[in-house]
């Protein structure tokens, strides 16, 4: 993909600091960090979005973000991590280029998300919404 931000961070026709790499992944410092270490773990080619990125690469995707939430906690002494991945103008995602969000956290570090929990009109409109995801798993 020629005009995808991404790509070009992944073939260093841009600049980027890398965390990590190997012939698959790249890691990078996210630019705008929701929090100071905040990273991105992306495929050296380009997948979008996550259910059409292949199982073994997408596998590996959230293994090291697994390795670097623990870099982050034995590295930078975070006390917990939030591991993100947005699919979608609707979910938020900015760059179309499969990426998982891996966030240090501290106790008292001050950012909130807005996780505005919602309640459903009754058990049968979960029931309903459960049902119609049932039928194509
Ligand atoms: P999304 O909203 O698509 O899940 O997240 C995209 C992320 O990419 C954002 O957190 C944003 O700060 C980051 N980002 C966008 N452009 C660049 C860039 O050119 N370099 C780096 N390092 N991060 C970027
Ligand atoms: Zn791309």
């Amino acid at each position: 993909m020629s005009d995808c931000i991404f790509c070009k961070i992944a073939n260093k026709e841009i600049p980027a600091t890398v965390v990590f790499e190997d012939d698959d992944l790249l890691v990078f410092m996210d630019i705008g960090p929701i929090i100071k270490g905040h990273a991105l773990v992306i495929p050296k080619k380009h997948y979008d979005p996550v259910t059409k990125t292949p199982d073994d690469l997408l596998a590996k995707l959230h293994l090291t973000a697994k390795r670097i939430a623990q870099a982050q906690m034995n590295g930078l002494g975070a006390d917990g991590v939030n591991i993100m991945q947005n699919n979608g103008t609707a979910a938020g995602q900015e760059v179309p280029h499969i990426h998982v969000h891996v966030i240090p956290r501290f106790e008292g570090d001050g950012h909130h998300w807005n996780w505005n929990a919602k309640k459903y009109d009754d058990f049968d409109e979960m029931a309903e919404l459960a049902d119609k995801m049932r039928k194509h798993l």
